[in-house]
Formats: structure tokens, sequence, C-alpha cells
């Protein structure tokens, strides 16, 4: 293998939509937030399959993003921008029909006064204090106004990934209180939300990580495998040490394969002595310090001599791979180096 692989598998991601979809009920439409080029696996590819697969809606952070999506996808979906209306961008978002999701009564003001009668979404506050209007200044917002051009009405939950949170129910009322008296459709899950079940399903979920195979979603499918080309093999005696500070040290006689990829490559040092790389199925721990492009693994159990590793597979999940460097799967995921050859299929 002459260079690192990402594969990406397309089909998998529109299952795991298709699954999150099967927990809400029919009249709820299941969206997708393909923010940060879809979480590390990539924006363009990721939501076309979505698209194929019957997904309308799309959400992502920043005004770039929504205008490659736009390009990428047409006219017929709805792209919400989580980032709402930044200033200057009010003309830019309304001419390539993207949905600010509102998060102030500044860019309430902004967008509405320099796109009149143009659509858009609000983003309320209910508990994070992350983004959002206050539920008070909605009321002194014109309600007219938002009952013709407003498409949905959102808030994010800070803790749905613990089911027993307090903060989860503190949050659902907060946003049935606030949204009371308005027909907009309404939005609270991602998908730790949907997980809490129908409570918290409204009208429309969008849901980012479990798309792409990441807890909390336990039932999704695994999304990647990232396979590493060994670049050199070396045999060692006991008492050689190998890499940076020579602080792995060989007890016995031991095979040493070094591949490309290293915590440039996302990688994360607190994976140091964590980690193992799979050749054929049999898996060899990763030995010595991580290095900017390379590391070192132990294959002297392995019988042949190996042309690449895997770092990621059906054994060693993302969700693997966060719990043992102490982060969540989200950082892993869009941490994914963009040296890697990626390979998409369905
Ligand atoms: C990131 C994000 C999502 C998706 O969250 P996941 O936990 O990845 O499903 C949905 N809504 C908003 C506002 C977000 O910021």
């Amino acid at each position: 293998m002459a260079h690192a692989q990402l594969t990406i598998d397309l089909g998998a991601v529109v299952r795991n939509w298709r699954r999150l979809d099967g927990l809400t009920p029919a009249g709820c439409e299941t969206a997708a937030t393909v923010k940060a080029d879809a979480y590390g696996l990539g924006l363009v590819e990721v939501a076309k399959a979505l698209a194929d697969g019957g997904c309308r809606t799309f959400f992502v952070a920043m005004l770039g993003e929504a205008l490659n999506l736009r390009k990428a996808l047409g006219d017929g979906p709805m792209i919400g921008l989580l980032s709402g209306c930044m200033q200057g961008d009010a003309e830019r978002i309304a001419s390539a029909g993207i949905c600010p999701m509102l998060l102030s009564v500044e860019q309430f003001n902004r967008y509405t006064e320099q796109c009149p009668g143009q659509h858009y979404g609000l983003q309320i506050e209910t508990g994070m204090n992350r983004v959002g209007i206050d539920p008070v200044d909605l009321r002194s917002l014109d309600r007219t106004g938002i009952a013709e051009n407003c498409r949905l009405m959102i808030s994010h939950l800070a803790d749905a990934d613990d089911i027993d949170s307090e903060m989860n129910r503190c949050q659902l009322n907060a946003f049935l209180q606030a949204t009371e008296g308005f027909t907009i459709p309404r939005s609270l899950a991602a998908t730790g939300g949907i997980l809490l079940g129908p409570d918290y399903h409204f009208d429309l979920c969008r849901p980012g990580i479990g798309l792409y195979g990441g807890d909390p979603f336990k039932d999704a499918e695994p999304t990647l495998t990232l396979a590493l080309p060994v670049l050199q093999v070396r045999d060692i005696q006991s008492g050689q040490s190998v890499g940076y500070g020579g602080e792995w040290v060989a007890v016995s006689r031991a095979r040493i394969a070094t591949v490309l990829s290293g915590y440039s490559d996302g990688i994360l040092r607190h994976l140091d002595g964590k980690l193992s790389l799979y050749a054929d199925g049999v898996a060899c721990p990763v030995i010595g310090r991580l290095s900017m492009d390379m590391m070192t693994v132990d294959i002297t159990a392995h019988k042949t001599i190996p042309d690449h590793l895997q770092l990621i597979n059906d054994r060693q999940t993302v969700n693997d791979i966060a719990g043992a460097a102490g982060t969540i799967v989200n950082e892993v995921l869009s941490g994914l180096s963009r040296r890697y050859d990626r390979i998409y299929v369905t």
C-alpha cells in the first residue's frame, strides 16, 4: 500500500440516518447535521449520499460550508446555517437560499431589515447558554413577521447524552414555554435527544454524530476504516529501544513495523501506550512515542510482514479510540487527517 487510506462507507452513513429516522414518528422529519466537513468525513460526499437517500434538510456551522453545500446539492434541500447571519453576510445568505438560524435579536434585526420577506430559522436559548434568543426577547419580536417567514424554531440540549440528566427535562419545558402560541415547526433533538424519546422529537430532529457511527447512538454501524502503510520493518534485540526518548525497550527479540501517520494526523498523543493497530485481524501494540508523521508497532506476534496496518476498523472503532484518548468521538472524527487518501464506498 502506497498511501494512508481512509475508507468512508457512505452506505453505512445513510443506513445510520435511516435507523435514527426509524426511532422517531412518521410525521417527524430527520435532517442531517454536516458541519465541520461532515465531522471530518467530507461535506459534499456525505450530503450527496444522504440527499440521494432521502434527506431533505441539512445543518452546517459556517457560511462557506452552506454555499458549498448549495452548489453541490442544487436548489431543493433546505440548508440551515447554525451561525445565523453574521455581519455583511445577509445578501449572500439570501441569494443562495440558505436558511440562517438567527441566534440573537441583533441578528434577527439585521436579517429581517436587510432581507425582508426571506425565510429564516430562530434559535432559542433554553439553558445551554451558548447561542440563542432569550425567551423574553422572543416575545418582543415582530410576531406577524415571524409567522410569515420563520421556517423553524430550534434549541439545543446541553446534556442529552446523559439520559438521567435533569437538564433535559428543564430545557424541554423551557422550549415548550418559549414556543407556545407559535405555529412554526420546532426542533430540539440532535443524536442524544432522539434517544431521549418522543417528548423530544417535535417536528424535526437534526442528528450529527450518530450518522457517522459515534456514541451515544450504540446501534450505529461503523463508517470508517483507516489503513496505514508500513514504511519499514526491523528486527531488534532485547535491550534496544524504539522511538524518541528511548522510552520503550524490548525485553526480548522483537519485530517493529514503522507506519506512516502520527500526531499531526489527528492521532492524539494521549494515546501513547493505549493503541493497537491491526494486521489481518491481529492486534499489534503501538509502542514507543508517537512521532509527528510516524508510529512504531510491535508486530512480533504476527507471522508475516504486513504491507499495511489498520488503525480504525470494526474491532477498534472511533468510539474505542476516543475512549482510550479520554476524549469524545466528535474530536477524533473532526481531527482526522486531510492528508489521507480518501476512498468513498457505498
Ligand atoms: C452539532 C449540533 C447538532 C448535532 O449534534 P450531534 O450531537 O452531533 O448529533 C445539532 N444541532 C446543533 C445546534 C448543533 O450545534
